[in-house]
């Protein structure tokens, strides 16, 4: 309320709260610090998972930081801002995640200090922008051109990304499944290599071990051979695909039969028999041997379908039929008139097996597919869950450095150089701004700090012995988890991340800090619509 000539003039609305200047920044900056420091424990190899338990009692068990800030229901405007930072990371780049929270809590952190020193919020926001975009050119600088078709490498990102999660004890077979299912799916596009996530299934299913989860070149369906007496496994399968249903085609009207003996019935049906038989020979002349419908398959229609030897299924869905087209290259046909042996898509294997105690049909061994599986198996439905996080990480990793080959070490070196060269370059920066940047080449220290702290190391021995092995000219040197040392070249201890990835937490989580930052001024209640 303001007071105008001895009136009062109502400005917001009645029951809107306000919060301004020191008050509100303060307030913003330690939500955010809060909720960084919540998911701090849970970075790198030794990080520890989070157990999530909803209001109706469903648990999960992660320690994926998108999903952590995803599932706890936070209230605070500003711990918001944070969950949508890892939220952009996820979708952005698909890891990191982790990271780029706690650093921005750290730039808050840090910040508030230099906000003590009565330095003004803008002079800091203009450090914070120019330390991030220089940030970006020393790792761009710093980073390793790979070949995007080297498994090896390939496999070696796929495995960091895994290693702080569940699966990390099956990271060798994983990493394989995960590099096998983006280059399947992998495409040249105008001389750029491009990898459409899209095109990769994830199927899971609990009731068997983790090192059960497979990479299939094809499709699985929840459907079964639709009668015993087909073949329920079928090699080299010439697989027909028809959207409409393989039945004698109903009338669109109610007719009526006037039927005077027995013989007519019996003609009757005779050429109901005989017009399914025409249909099942029109399918074998084909070639196919395995026919997908989108709808139903008349029983009589199955029994010629038997006695030429083909196996069929029915009823799929029409989102799994566009998949099998694409896996088998074949045509999906809406006509049974127009069916021909050039539209029968290929699979090495079509077999039905029993998964817990359903029967599910894997069409698999496609040549090409442009749409594949990975089918996650785990113990318990919350293992398999969290699986599918980690595995969803690591084809994200695999993506970026397939369509973006090029990659840093990890263990905290990228961190630990970028922060010696931006200390270097806060020098070249006249007054206060400075501070601002090597405020921000601190910050980045607190990676390697969670890592080691994490991991039971005392951080700042740690984090000396990295420095100093970076200020010799070690630009890949970090604290390499497998060994539980402290190494000169993580490239060479096969821990490596797309420089994307490292890029992008930087980039968002000093966006963040700094929107933070400008923010003096929190009127909460206000508008809604209402
Ligand atoms: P995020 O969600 O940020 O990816 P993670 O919990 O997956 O968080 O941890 C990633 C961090 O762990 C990265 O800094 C990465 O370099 C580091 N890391 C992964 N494997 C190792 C290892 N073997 N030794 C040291 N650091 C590792």
């Amino acid at each position: 309320m303001s007071q105008l000539g001895g009136q009062p003039v109502l400005i917001l609305k009645e029951g809107a709260e306000r919060t301004t200047g020191k008050s509100a920044q303060r307030n913003n900056i330690l939500a955010a610090k809060t909720i960084a420091e919540a998911i701090r424990s849970s970075l790198g190899p030794r990080g520890m998972d989070k157990m999530l338990v909803d209001s109706f009692g469903d648990v999960t068990i992660t320690n994926d930081g998108a999903t952590i800030l995803k599932e706890i229901d936070v209230e605070h405007p500003a711990a918001k801002m944070l969950v949508e930072v890892a939220k952009a990371q996820d979708e952005e780049v698909g890891d990191g995640t982790t990271s780029s929270v706690i650093l921005a809590g750290e730039l808050l952190k840090r910040a508030e200090k230099l906000l003590d020193q009565k330095i003004h919020p803008t002079v800091i926001t203009e450090g914070f922008r120019k330390a991030s975009s220089k940030a970006l050119e020393i790792l761009d600088s710093m980073a390793m051109p790979i070949d995007p078709k080297d498994k090896k490498m390939l496999k070696k990102a796929a495995r960091t990304s895994m290693s702080s999660k569940i699966i990390s004890e099956y990271s060798d077979l994983v990493s394989d499944i995960v590099v096998d299912a983006c280059l399947a799916v992998s495409e040249e596009i105008d001389g750029n290599i491009h990898v459409d996530l899209d095109r990769i299934q994830i199927q899971k299913k609990d009731g068997a071990a983790l090192d059960e989860t497979q990479f299939i070149s094809g499709i699985i369906l929840d459907k079964e051979i639709v009668n015993s007496g087909m073949e329920k496994r079928v090699e080299e399968a010439k697989i027909l695909l028809i959207s409409s249903a393989i039945e004698v085609e109903k009338t669109e009207f109610d007719a009526k039969l006037q039927i005077t003996s027995p013989d007519q019935i019996t003609a009757f049906l005779d050429q109901e028999q005989k017009m399914l038989e025409d249909l099942a020979d029109k399918i074998a002349a084909t070639g196919a041997n395995v026919v997908i419908c989108q709808k139903g398959i008349d029983d009589m229609a199955q029994h010629f379908l038997v006695k030429k030897g083909i196996s069929a299924i029915r009823r799929v869905k029409k989102s799994d039929l566009d998949k099998l087209s694409k896996a088998t290259g074949a045509t999906i046909f809406s006509n049974l008139d127009d069916m021909n042996a050039e539209g029968l898509g290929y699979a090495g294997i079509v077999e039905e097996r029993k998964i817990m105690n359903e029967n599910w049909t894997f069409i698999e061994k496609c040549k090409h597919p442009k749409s594949v599986v990975v089918f996650i198996r785990g113990g318990t439905e919350l293992v398999v869950d969290e699986a599918d996080r980690s595995i969803h990480d690591a084809l994200s990793v695999v993506k970026d450095c397939i369509e973006e080959p090029s990659i840093v070490g990890g263990g905290g070196a990228p961190e630990l150089e970028v922060a010696k060269e931006l200390r270097l370059y806060a020098e070249t920066l006249q007054g206060r701004e400075q501070l601002a940047v090597k405020v921000f080449a601190d910050s980045l220290e607190i990676i390697p700090k969670t890592l080691a702290q994490n991991a039971g190391f005392d951080q700042i021995e740690i984090l000396m012995k990295v420095r100093a092995a970076h200020g010799k000219g070690l630009k890949f040197a970090g604290l390499d988890l497998n060994s539980n040392e402290v190494v000169d070249d993580m490239v060479e201890a096969d821990v490596i991340e797309p420089v994307n990835v490292k890029k992008q937490a930087i980039k968002s989580a000093s966006e963040c800090a700094q929107m933070i930052l400008r923010i003096d001024d929190v009127i909460a209640g206000v508008g809604g619509g209402a």
